[in-house]
């Protein structure tokens, strides 16, 4: 009996840490697979977002709140759940610090 009370602890224990690794990475893929911003969202509009910086040495690439690091395209805190193109620009930027 207390053996039996002790594999159902073990088991909850276990249970709870497999399923730790699952979340993170289903958070994970979920930054990785984001839409691409489109310049018709109305926030993107309002600041102004192209995928082409036009402004000499600044793109989202260079910007603080570029979360990419090297890619093509990654997320920006400004528009969340959204991917953003390196080369792109709005009226936030703000030189990485
Ligand atoms: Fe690009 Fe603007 Fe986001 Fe900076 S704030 S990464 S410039 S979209």
């Amino acid at each position: 009996m207390k053996n039996q009370i002790h594999n159902k602890g073990r088991r909850t224990i276990l249970k709870g840490l497999f399923a730790i690794p699952v979340v993170t990475i289903a958070g994970f893929q979920s930054t990785a697979n984001a839409a691409m911003l489109s310049a018709d969202d109305p926030t993107a509009k309002a600041l102004g977002y192209t995928d082409k910086s036009t402004t000499e040495g600044q793109s989202c690439a260079n910007c603080n709140f570029y979360q990419g690091d090297t890619a093509a395209s990654g997320p920006c805190t400004i528009f969340p759940g959204k991917d953003v193109a390196a080369a792109g620009w709005c009226k936030s930027w703000v030189a990485k610090a």
